[in-house]
């Protein structure tokens, strides 16, 4: 496999797969934005944007790229990789499991055994993960928090203050299970600190363009694919890749695993992030929600891509390291 990246004709190919993809799915009105935060209910239910990075930096924008929306629950994501980068492995493994659910996202359940929060991409171990986020003051730890964005996105990272205001006001299912926690000894006791950090993470505002440029990062196994600088260790991407493909897509994580096979977190903000281990980064916006939280036209292009370019990462032959990256 060489490491030139697609050759323009196969750049090309794929670049007409997502138009025409975004003219067939822009019509389809199917599903509505996330309103259980009242703010998210303010988006341009409309808006579209496909987005894909190779790992030798060529990037294909499609639709409202330039659209700044909150990230929500692909924070968590993120979060867990530099939780695990600041602790190790064990120590995050105590506070939260790698197990998927087929629950809601913010269901309230811990595992009884251990009392541990089933896995990081469910909102009880995002917050307990969270929590692993430590510092001085609440600004410390934002600051540490925004510096990871930072590293992923190459500038300082922007927090929607009415999502993050409204997130706050509104998020008492949020508070329940962070105090469930509390009382089992899951998370300290700054518990409200610890979830208006949460709050702040979700609302951190990036584009379409944005999530393909980290899953590129995440592909390239934590090196910068434009600037070769590490991002994140080797080792913890390997750990983020997994609990994606696990448990990344809320209760549809099984199916998609079955039928779509990337590894991919989704948010209520109407973003899904894909990683394409040795690929690249593939990335959709359209805030329209199915009834468990997935971008309704956001599932459609990934399956379809998936499927046209044989992206699944257990197709025997895995042709799209070809097609989409080395
Ligand atoms: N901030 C959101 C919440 O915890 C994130 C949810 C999501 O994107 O799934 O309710």
């Amino acid at each position: 496999m060489s490491d030139a990246g697609p050759s323009d004709e196969q750049r090309a190919w794929f670049e007409q797969a997502c138009v025409e993809l975004h003219e067939r799915y822009a019509p389809l009105q199917d599903g509505e934005p996330a309103s259980y935060i009242p703010e998210l209910s303010a988006v341009d239910p409309d808006r579209f944007a496909i987005a894909a990075v190779t790992l030798d930096g060529q990037q294909i924008l499609v639709g409202d790229v330039e659209q700044a929306f909150t990230i929500q629950s692909i924070s968590k994501l993120l979060v867990y990789g530099l939780a695990l980068e600041l602790h190790g492995r064990d120590a995050v493994l105590a506070k939260v499991g790698v197990s998927p659910t087929g629950d809601s996202f913010n269901a309230i359940e811990l595992d009884e055994a251990t009392n541990r929060a089933p896995n990081p991409m469910v909102n009880a171990g995002a917050i307990a993960v969270t929590d692993l986020i430590a510092g001085a003051s609440v600004e410390q730890r934002i600051e540490t928090m925004r510096s990871m964005y930072e590293r992923y996105l190459g500038r300082r990272p922007e927090i929607d203050h009415d999502v993050w205001a409204s997130e706050r006001a509104t998020g008492n299912r949020n508070r329940a299970i962070a105090y469930l926690m509390l009382s089992r000894g899951i998370v300290g006791d700054n518990v409200e600190e610890t979830l208006d950090l949460y709050f702040a993470q979700c609302s951190v505002l990036v584009t379409v363009a944005d999530l393909a440029m980290i899953g590129a990062i995440i592909a390239n196994h934590g090196a910068h694919p434009l600037t070769g600088e590490r991002i994140v260790s080797r080792e913890v991407t390997r750990d983020m890749l997994t609990v994606a493909l696990t448990c990344g897509m809320y209760d549809y994580a099984g199916e998609w695993a079955y039928s779509v096979g990337i590894p991919a977190k989704s948010g209520v903000g109407g973003g899904i992030l894909g990683m394409l281990p040795g690929a690249g980064g593939l990335a959709t916006f359209s805030p329209r929600l199915d009834a468990i939280g997935n971008s309704v036209r956001g599932l459609r292009v990934f399956e379809e891509l998936s499927a046209e370019f044989e992206m699944h990462l257990f197709d025997p032959d895995r042709p799209w390291r070809r097609t989409l990256g080395r």
